[in-house]
C-alpha cells in the first residue's frame, strides 16, 4: 500500500511520518498543493490524506481538480478549521472522509481502515491473514509462516511479497514491486533489485518448490498464485 500525505504543517508531517514508519507503510509527504496534484497524477496510490489549509492551490482546489480529472484516490481530509462549510465542502468536491486536528494517529489509521475498506470493497482489509496452502502471511503482525515454522525475511522481502499476495491472480510488473517497497540505501543494488528479492523469497517461503507460489511472467513481472 503507498499512501500520499499532503500537509504544510512540518511537525504534523513528522507526526503522520512516524506513525506511516511504525505500520510499515510506504508513505509520501509532500508540503503543498500543486506537488500532491503532480504526485496524485503521476502515480497510483492507495490513499491520500489531505490537509485543507495549504499554501497556494487549497486541499479544496487539489481534490476538486483530482476528480475533474477522474482520479478515483481514496481520500482523507484533514482540517483544523472547525467550520463544518470547508468540510461539507470538501466532501462535495470527493473527499472519502474527513479527521479535525488535533489527529490521533490511531484515529486516523481506524479512518484509513474503514474507508479502504468502503471504496475498495477489498474482502482481505476484514481478514489480516493471507493463506496459500500451508503458507500464511499475517498482514497485521507482519509475519509469515510456513506450517507451524516462522519463515524470515527482510524488510523489503516482506513488502515485496505482501504485495505480489495482496494482488493474487494478476501480474504485477517490475516497476509496481520496485514501487512497492523501501530499498534500503546501504544494500549492494544488485541484492536489491526485484529479481534478487524475489528470488530469495521463493526460496524462503518454498524451499522444496511443492507449493510454487509465485510465477515468473517473461517479459512482464511475476503474479502470485490464486490457490496452490
Ligand atoms: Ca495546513
Amino acid at each position: 500500500m503507498r499512501f500520499l500525505i499532503v500537509e504544510d504543517h512540518v511537525g504534523m508531517a513528522d507526526q503522520l511520518a512516524k506513525g506511516f514508519r511504525e505500520r510499515g507503510y510506504n508513505a509520501k509527504f509532500v508540503g503543498d498543493g500543486e506537488e500532491g496534484l503532480f504526485e496524485a497524477s503521476e502515480i497510483d496510490y492507495t490513499l491520500a490524506v489531505i490537509d485543507l489549509g495549504l499554501p497556494g492551490m487549497s486541499g479544496l482546489e487539489l481534490i476538486r481538480k483530482l476528480r475533474q480529472a477522474g482520479n478515483k484516490v481514496p481520500i482523507i481530509v484533514l482540517t483544523a478549521r472547525n467550520d463544518v462549510e470547508s468540510i461539507v465542502q470538501a466532501m462535495e468536491a470527493g473527499a472519502d472522509d474527513y479527521l479535525k486536528k488535533p489527529v490521533y494517529l490511531e484515529e486516523l489509521f481506524a479512518h484509513i481502515d474503514a474507508v479502504l475498506r468502503r471504496v475498495l470493497g477489498d474482502p482481505q482489509l476484514d481478514n489480516p491473514v493471507l493463506e496459500f496452502g500451508s503458507l500464511q502471511l499475517d498482514r497485521h503482525k507482519r509475519v509469515v509462516t510456513r506450517g507451524a515454522e516462522p519463515v524470515e525475511l527482510t524488510k523489503a522481502e516482506y513488502e515485496i511479497l505482501e504485495h505480489l499476495w495482496r494482488n493474487a491472480g494478476r501480474v504485477q510488473s517490475k516497476k509496481s514491486i520496485a514501487d512497492s517497497y523501501q530499498r534500503d540505501p546501504g544494500a549492494d543494488p544488485k541484492a536489491n533489485s526485484v529479481e534478487g528479492l524475489v528470488g530469495r523469497i521463493k526460496r524462503k517461503i518454498d524451499p522444496d518448490k511443492s507449493l510454487l507460489p509465485i510465477e515468473t511472467v517473461r517479459g512482464h513481472g511475476y503474479l502470485f498464485r490464486e490457490s496452490p
